[in-house]
């Protein structure tokens, strides 16, 4: 029997932030002039996700994902890809990166065993990629998009839009992922942790997204898959297929599965989550897989 939760929901899904630091400070992400980051030995060892990682599976979990901070800083992040696949039976194992350092990587986390990556790109203009990133690093980005398509059958481009910032760059961000062979899912901006610059008012909509699309690439048709997959996908008349992640005006509660591992080890049930559960603390006062495996079980 699959763990299931108060509204029947399973525990499929795993996101599992490897480091909280970053070689860009995404507006919307981290605005901030200075960030305190995390004491080396509060951030989790491989040996501890990997134990984790095993219990998660074990209880349910077969889609897991990387990311960070960005999961590329965190050193040999390719070994811990190496003994994820090599220990669980996962059946998506997923990384969501910057890109930055995507051109050497690529390969290396394709030969660990990573099956998809997804990129985040918000804008192609490389003085808008300054302003929003405060690093001039798109070029670099490009490279890894492309060293990811050389190495990857499934690339993802994530592009998070802000209005009044890049809500300009709609269809150039679905032309340059239709050029290049990766689908791109737009990102409502959320008033998440790190967004402290975040309003209503910033928020492009799904609707004013769907308007941009649909008034320069004609009838957009939603593609129906069932899964518990957060984004909505769409199909133009030329077949590019796109995504919508609409948190923020269409929150996908009912029909998601995901829960997240902070790189520190704390399990939170949802994104939103105030409050997690120190599963590292457990992890180091010695409890047993049977004890790890019942909390959690209990908390879901
Ligand atoms: N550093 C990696 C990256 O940027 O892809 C992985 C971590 S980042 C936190 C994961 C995703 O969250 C990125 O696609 C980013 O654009 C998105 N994100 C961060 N802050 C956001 C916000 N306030 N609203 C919407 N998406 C956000
Ligand atoms: Fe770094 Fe990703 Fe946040 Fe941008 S969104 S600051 S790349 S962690």
């Amino acid at each position: 029997m699959p763990l299931l939760d108060r509204l029947a929901r399973p525990l499929g899904s795993l996101r599992i932030s490897v480091t909280d630091r970053c070689n860009l400070r995404c507006q919307y992400c981290m605005p901030e002039e200075e960030y305190v980051w995390l004491p080396r030995q509060d951030i989790l060892q491989f040996e501890e996700i990997v134990r984790l990682v095993g219990v998660f599976t074990r209880l349910g979990v077969h889609r897991v994902r990387i990311t960070g901070g960005e999961p590329l800083l965190r050193r040999d992040v390719t070994g811990l890809i190496r003994q994820l696949t090599a220990s669980a039976r996962i059946e998506d194992l997923a990384l969501t990166t910057n890109g930055v350092l995507l051109g050497e990587l690529a390969a290396p986390l394709r030969d660990a065993g990573l099956h998809r990556i997804t990129v985040s790109l918000d804008t192609l203009r490389a003085d808008r990629f300054q302003a929003l990133t405060r690093f001039n690093q798109l070029p670099r980005v490009l490279a890894g998009i492309d060293a990811a398509r050389a190495c990857f059958e499934h690339v993802k481009i994530d592009s998070v839009i802000v209005r009044g910032t890049n809500d300009d760059e709609v269809v150039p961000l679905l032309d340059y992922g239709r050029a290049v062979g990766a689908e791109v899912r737009f990102i409502e901006y959320m008033d998440v942790g790190g967004a402290t610059q975040w309003s209503p008012e910033r928020v492009f909509s799904r609707t004013d997204m769907l308007q941009a699309v649909e008034a320069s690439r004609g009838a957009v048709t939603p593609i129906l898959d069932g899964s518990w997959a957060p984004a909505d996908r769409f199909v133009l008349p030329d077949g590019t297929t796109f995504g919508i992640i609409s948190s923020t005006t269409a929150p996908f509660c009912r029909t998601c599965d995901r829960s997240r591992l902070t790189a520190d080890g704390l399990w939170f049930r949802c994104l939103y989550a105030r409050e997690g559960t120190d599963l590292r603390a457990l992890l180091r006062s010695g409890a047993s897989d049977e004890v790890i495996t019942d909390v959690i079980a209990t908390v879901w």
